[in-house]
């Protein structure tokens, strides 16, 4: 055997081994498309994937968005099923909490997520106290709960449809970095990488998270994606819970969900200030006011828990752009593509994202009347037309 520097082709290059490439891999492999390959600097999931907190509703405001999350939970949840491999998925439901404030919204997106199929309803103070015992909810005004949701695992959903797009013939290169993307006239010509060799591919997806700015960058496209460094804590509750739902907390501004059998893994759903950070060297650990912050909430919410203890704390970062929504686009350059800026919520709807990327790249359009591809275009931002939910929530950000 011979090491050397690679010259090859392939008919498409997908750059980045998160669930978004991986997705999007299995997606055209499944549609028939015999040489892709992706290109993974570290090791698959090692990006935002493998930091995940994991939530997966459909309790979105944008109705592509709840399309997106409807059409991937029975993957992440049948994925010993239809991946091969299980995605970590437990069925927990979830429980959205809202103030007086936000009641309009809350009936206007469930009325919109129901017409698109997803099984939620409004539910009142009486049963949401029955799903979640331990928490005290007097000063929410209403509530939404999905049964189908929960929660899976970024790292494992990752390496489920690795497992699957490599049964299909992708090739997964882990360890190999993306130096710059080759174009000729106006498109696409490959990659060269960072141990000096190239890939010719007619086809190249950018599905690089926050890095993917840098990789644009050089060809005068402006990707508007910054990383939003989010912290998480994990409590030990000091009693036995139950099987609690995930709870958003859009009073408190938190979220809340079960991690393994006796733990709580807290996430912070204030984005009012965020913490713009450098993805490749930020603090991973919550600060003292970050702690303080977070266990004033979970007392709030939790007044009964008085036993709680933080076990530990890590962060990771957001790929965030302007309006928190992502861009699954085309680019000024035939033949290359942009999947990235998922904003802390590309988990759930990773499945999906893949299908429509997949779909843009053979067919220049979606195969889902629910899920409008203009949506997520990349020129949004310079037009200046975000993409917003009709309904959102006061002091929630855009996120929902
Ligand atoms: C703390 C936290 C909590 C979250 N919680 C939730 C949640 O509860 N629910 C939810 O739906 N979503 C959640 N998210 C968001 C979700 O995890 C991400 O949107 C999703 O994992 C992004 O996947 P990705 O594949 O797009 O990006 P990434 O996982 O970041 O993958 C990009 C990959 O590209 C690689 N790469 C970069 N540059 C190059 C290069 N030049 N060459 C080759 N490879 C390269 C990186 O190494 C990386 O592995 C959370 C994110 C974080 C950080």
């Amino acid at each position: 055997m011979t090491a050397g520097i690679s010259n090859e082709i392939a008919d498409v290059v997908v750059i980045g081994g998160g669930v978004t490439g991986l997705s999007t891999a299995l997606a055209l492999a499944q549609s028939g498309v015999r040489n892709v390959v992706v290109l993974e600097r570290s090791a698959v999931g090692s990006g935002g994937t493998g930091k995940s907190s994991g939530v997966v509703r459909c309790h979105y405001g944008v109705k592509s968005l709840a399309a997106m999350a409807w059409r991937s939970l029975p993957i992440l949840r049948d994925a010993p099923d239809i991946l091969g491999e299980s995605a970590g998925f437990h069925e927990t439901g979830y429980l959205v909490g809202v103030g007086e404030n936000n009641l309009g919204a809350l009936a206007a997106n469930v009325a919109m997520q129901q017409s698109v199929g997803i099984d939620v309803e409004i539910i009142d103070h009486h049963q949401a106290q029955e799903l979640w015992p331990k928490a005290r909810l007097d000063d929410f005004a209403g509530f939404a709960y999905e049964p189908r949701a929960g929660y899976g695992d970024g790292h494992q959903t990752a390496m489920a449809f690795a497992g699957a797009a490599r049964s299909l013939g992708v090739r997964i290169r882990q360890q190999i970095s993306v130096a710059s993307l080759l174009v000729e006239g106006g498109r696409v010509a490959g990659v060269t990488l960072s141990d000096g060799g190239t890939i010719n591919a007619p086809e190249v997806v950018v599905a690089s998270g926050v890095w993917s700015k840098a990789l644009l960058g050089p060809l005068g496209i402006e990707l508007a994606i910054r990383a939003q460094r989010a912290p998480i804590l994990l409590v030990e509750p000091g009693e036995e819970l139950g099987a609690v739902p995930v709870l958003s907390d859009l009073v408190s501004l938190q979220y809340v969900r079960m991690e393994g059998t006796a733990s709580l893994l807290v996430g912070n759903s204030d984005h009012s200030d965020p913490d713009w950070a450098d993805p490749d060297d930020y603090m991973n650990h919550a600060d003292d006011d970050e702690l303080l912050g977070a266990a004033a909430k979970f007392e709030h919410r939790f007044p009964g828990l008085g036993g709680a203890k933080v076990a530990s704390t890590y962060a990771g970062c957001y790929d965030v752009t302007p309006d928190y929504n992502p861009v699954i686009s085309g680019t000024p350059y035939e033949g290359l593509w942009v999947c990235a800026g998922f904003s802390g919520h590309g988990y759930k709807i990773s499945p999906a994202v893949g299908r429509l990327m997949a779909d843009l790249v053979l067919d220049g359009k979606s195969g889902d009347p629910d899920i409008d591809p203009e949506d997520f275009r990349l020129e949004r931002f310079a037009d200046n037309r975000l993409l917003l939910s009709p309904h959102p929530y006061v002091g929630a950000g855009s996120m929902r």
